[in-house]
């Protein structure tokens, strides 16, 4: 049973604001695989949406790709065994488990068990990479707003941005180590 007073990383409230995340850029992904675009270089690919924090941040499913938002690794397990610990990359973690982390720390596990590999500098997350993670996560929030097509397209663009400033951090981190 949901806890009445936990909030969402995004400000929504639990499994109800993750539910409709999902629904929401479900819809999206087939309503833009359908469009007619004027112009080519507008075609948008909506990710599908990440089990644990509902964001659409995984361009395939069930291929050890992990999310840039909550660092969950999609490993295939969504809603019907949400509750089972499948003690693969995810570790002692299920992802009903994952999911109340993500809403009370923004990650898929609290922050002092974080052991993602790709931070091996154990410095954790950046300011920086803070910084690109909440504005991924408000980009991604205001699509959900009514909004026309190049308005999308735009908050596309703020969304390759972000990735592009983690990767960076990411390099910075690496060759820093
Ligand atoms: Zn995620």
């Amino acid at each position: 049973m949901r806890n009445a007073g936990e909030v969402d990383a995004s400000g929504g409230s639990g499994d109800e604001a993750l539910h409709r995340r999902r629904t929401w850029f479900a819809k999206y992904r087939k309503a833009a695989a359908r469009a007619d675009y004027r112009d080519p270089e507008d075609v948008i690919e909506v990710p599908y949406t990440c089990p644990c924090c509902g964001y659409p941040t995984l361009a395939a499913r069930n291929r050890l790709w992990y999310c840039a938002i909550c660092w969950w690794e999609d490993d295939g397990q969504d809603d019907p065994r949400a509750d089972e610990v499948f003690g693969g990359p995810n570790g002692i973690y299920s992802l009903s488990q994952s999911r109340q982390y993500f809403r009370q720390y923004g990650k898929y596990s609290p922050p002092n068990e974080n052991a993602r590999l790709a931070y091996p500098d154990e410095e954790g997350e950046s300011e920086l990479e803070r910084e690109s993670v909440r504005r991924m996560i408000s980009t991604f929030e205001a699509m959900m707003t009514p909004q026309d097509d190049d308005a999308r397209i735009a908050l596309w663009e703020v969304v390759k941005e972000c990735y592009a400033t983690l990767d960076a951090e990411k390099r910075r981190k690496n060759d820093a180590s």
